[in-house]
């Protein structure tokens, strides 16, 4: 069942994502060549936890960190360890967030030092194929015309779209109704009306779309080895359109980026 948001759940639930933009932000100007994970993660723990909000991630079912930390071939849900970033390496991390009894989640796949161009344009075509997606978000549209935009744009690039891990409605619990699949078909689906509030994350893969698991029974990685990406905004709908609940923009202040491609998305401007 979905369920549906008032206008003050969802200001409540642009806090918590904003808890993991900023915890994100924060890793951003950490994640260099022989960076730690292990030590980024506690960071990212103590981070939350003095801004009164809860990991999201930590305990659920059974995981060990904060962070979701999935390098190169890892597609998502790597566990942190002891092996330090190295320069050319692309880093995925996907961190959650409770404040106010409500779930922030989202994630970035950062560039390490020097990154090989042809993953540069993975990187770039993975968050562009986000925002295609976020753009169908819509009153009346349904879940497969997000999924259709999604796959159909990183297909365009000869990517393969993960097909086994998909986004998520969220709410007071971190997987709520509707799954929001990166692939599907146009008009299919459930329909979307104001005040539902989703985790949309494509997972691209730079070559076969299939995916295989690590015996620790958590770590996603290509099939063939090969680098994949995750980009992950929270995005609730508001007066019919999309409206983003988190942001990239502390990550963007940390690298010195400056991005106008969230503007869209949003009815107010933000203040970081
Ligand atoms: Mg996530
Ligand atoms: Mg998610």
């Amino acid at each position: 069942m979905i369920k549906i948001k008032t206008a003050e759940e969802i200001e409540l639930m642009r806090e918590s994502a904003l808890m993991v933009s900023k915890t994100l932000g924060m890793l951003a100007a950490e994640i260099k060549p022989g960076a730690n994970p292990l030590k980024l993660d506690k960071m990212a723990e103590e981070f939350i936890r003095d801004n009164g909000a809860i990991p999201g991630f930590l305990g659920m079912y059974d995981f060990p960190n904060t962070l979701n930390w999935s390098p190169n071939a890892q597609v998502v849900h790597g566990i942190p360890n002891n092996e330090e970033l190295k320069d050319g390496d692309v880093i995925s991390v996907d961190c959650g967030a409770i404040k106010n009894g409500y779930y922030g989640d989202h994630a970035y796949t950062f560039e390490v030092g020097e990154v090989a161009p042809e993953t540069k344009k993975l990187l770039k075509v993975t968050k562009e194929s986000l925002y295609v997606g976020i753009r169908e978000f819509k009153s009346g549209n349904r879940v497969g015309d997000v999924g259709f935009a999604i796959q159909k744009y990183c297909e365009s690039h000869g990517y393969g779209v993960v097909r086994e891990l998909v986004g998520h409605g969220l709410g007071k619990e971190l997987h709520e109704d509707p799954q929001m699949p990166n692939y599907g078909k146009r008009g299919r689906g459930k329909k979307f009306v104001d005040g539902m509030v989703v985790a949309i994350e494509p997972m691209i893969n730079m070559g076969t779309k299939r995916i295989k698991q690590l015996r620790d029974g958590w770590t996603i990685l290509t099939a063939d080895g090969q680098p994949s990406a995750h980009f992950e905004h929270d995005v609730a709908i508001v007066d019919g359109k999309p409206e983003l609940l988190s942001t990239f923009q502390y990550i963007y202040e940390a690298l010195g980026i400056t991005s106008d491609e969230e503007d869209e998305f949003r009815a107010k401007k933000l203040t970081l």
